[in-house]
């Protein structure tokens, strides 16, 4: 929306209500306040600019900047709907954001707010019920029932490895330390990902409430949230929240009277790919230069500074406060056995309706695709579908009703990872995806360890060869043999899951990587 001309429109929109002597007001006495608020992404990436007028709870989609006066004069001061500005599904105009199928086919916890509040106004957030976790668990829970009431949510890291929340919080609350840290992973690399990103930029009080709890559930004083510089919004946010929320006595030391101590502060990582991996981001934000290091000891025990750390990534952060509220058994109700709760996924590439969407774990590719997302672009036919960006692997039509969560998707070579999902149609050339993913890889390893460092150089130069044409049907064993030996003797995540694109894309693709040995010679 912001790329598309919304602050352009924010800006005529404020120029139009403050000069209202100059519009033809009906029943303008009728209208006593009028507010222009800037929130956060409401996920509809293919219609923006937005504008959402209440309390008619009416969308408007792709607005320019020559229909603001008309949105003021009609909808504003009379409360008349324009039917042209209406997204239209089947012909019929949506009205309101519940009727456009993107959205009503979705299950917002994580994003419930970003698009319906001001995101830089903590009173929204406290009006539409936000820190009401924070003050049950301050108030009525103890740490151990914070702890015990997570674990029996099942729910599970979103950042990728899919480690279960519970687990991590309940060992650092066993270890008895003077000093302890919550730490949130905000670096989000992956290549077509943004929730994230659109977490902190539209509801970064939610985030923020889940690290407050965390920090009393596991006794940590101090939190740190690693954002990437690339998100400066992210960070002007995240920055305006935590001040807001010291000025209301909601961070910093006795919260609310309670005698608990909490102070966030913000580090902004240089972009480095590997430091969203845990020992790398917490050697990032203690200044040293962001690399993996040998584990044991793991960041549970020796994190941060050394000390006992939770570290989660945002959306498992934003899941926090809703489980405490709304309690275990009812996250349990969402999601699948084995992983609770739902996931946000960023929709990109061939794709109709590009954007953010949040559905619950379990819910198949083809819904998404086809129910969510309108199907693939222009018509065309569908190939395949990357998840979990550069460390993640392809799904292709045979896994269209698989059900989408941590277990199911592992066992086709790829992995949620933090929810990239980037849409391929007919025309794509899968050779070229695995070779664009493992350029990437290979420029963000850090190369602390030979078998990454190197093996991704020669993967990337036998993919180079394939593609120009002077490939040998040799090199695809040499593709999977290096493939193998980095996945089984690299040091982290990164260069662990590296060869996961090239070795999905072999196992459903094998003849295109043939046809481009086999048409040169
Ligand atoms: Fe660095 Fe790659 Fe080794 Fe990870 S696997 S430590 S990114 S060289």
């Amino acid at each position: 929306c912001v790329a598309s001309g919304s602050m352009k429109i924010y800006e005529e929109m404020k120029r139009l209500c403050a000069d209202l002597d100059g519009v033809e007001v009906v029943a303008q006495k009728d209208v006593p306040h009028i507010g222009i608020a800037k929130t956060g992404c409401q996920g509809l990436c293919e219609l923006g600019p937005l504008v959402r007028i209440e309390p008619q709870h009416l969308q408007y989609v792709h607005v320019q900047i020559e229909d603001c006066k008309e949105i003021v004069e009609k909808t504003v001061l009379r409360g008349e709907p324009i039917e042209r500005l209406f997204y239209k599904h089947d012909e019929k105009p949506c009205e309101h954001p519940e009727d456009i199928p993107f959205l009503n086919q979705q299950t917002r916890i994580v994003l419930e707010h970003c698009g319906n509040i001001d995101a830089e106004s903590i009173d929204e957030y406290i009006a539409a019920g936000g820190f009401q976790g924070v003050v049950k668990a301050f108030f009525e829970m103890t740490p151990e029932e914070v702890v015990e009431e997570i674990t029996k949510s099942g729910i599970r890291g979103r950042g990728g490895a899919g480690f279960p929340m519970g687990k991590k919080w309940s060992q650092v609350a066993r270890i008895q330390s003077d000093v302890k840290y919550v730490v949130c992973n905000g670096d989000e690399g992956d290549p077509g990902a943004f929730m994230d990103g659109s977490v902190m930029e539209g509801d970064p009080y939610k985030l923020m409430e889940g690290m407050i709890i965390a920090a009393y559930a596991v006794g940590a004083k101090d939190g740190y949230i690693y954002v990437r510089a690339e998100y400066p919004l992210s960070v002007a946010r995240l920055k305006l929240a935590i001040s807001q929320a010291e000025a209301y006595g909601l961070l910093g030391d006795n919260i609310l009277g309670s005698g608990i101590d909490f102070h966030l502060h913000i580090n902004r990582g240089a972009g480095a790919f590997v430091c969203g991996e845990g020992s790398a981001l917490t050697a990032s934000i203690e200044g040293k230069r962001g690399m993996p290091r040998v584990k044991p000891p793991r960041t549970v025990e020796k994190g941060l500074w050394e000390k006992p750390t939770v570290l989660n990534n945002v959306e498992t952060y934003a899941n926090v406060a809703r489980i405490i509220l709304d309690g275990a058994d009812w996250y349990r109700t969402i999601g699948t056995e084995g992983s609770t709760g739902t996931k946000t996924f960023s929709l990109t590439g061939a794709i109709e309706n590009t954007g953010l969407i949040e559905v619950p774990m379990g819910t198949t590719l083809r819904h998404i695709i086809y129910d969510i997302g309108g199907g693939i672009k222009k018509g065309a036919a569908f190939k395949a579908v990357q998840i979990g960006g550069p460390s993640g692997g392809c799904l292709v039509e045979k896994h269209l009703d698989e059900p989408l969560d941590f277990d199911s998707v592992k066992k086709f070579n790829a992995i949620i990872g933090s929810g990239g999902l980037v849409v391929m149609d007919e025309n794509t050339c899968m050779v070229d995806v695995a070779k664009f993913f493992m350029g990437f890889t290979q420029r963000e390893s850090c190369g602390k360890c030979g078998p990454c460092r190197i093996g991704t150089k020669r993967m990337l130069e036998l993919l180079q060869k394939i593609t120009e044409g002077k490939g040998e049907m040799a090199d695809i064993d040499k593709l999977e043999e290096t493939a193998k030996f980095i996945q089984s003797r690299s040091l982290c995540g990164l260069g662990k899951s590296a060869p996961l694109p090239v070795i999905s894309t072999l196992q459903n693709f094998r003849h295109e990587y043939e046809e481009h040995i086999l048409e040169n010679k």
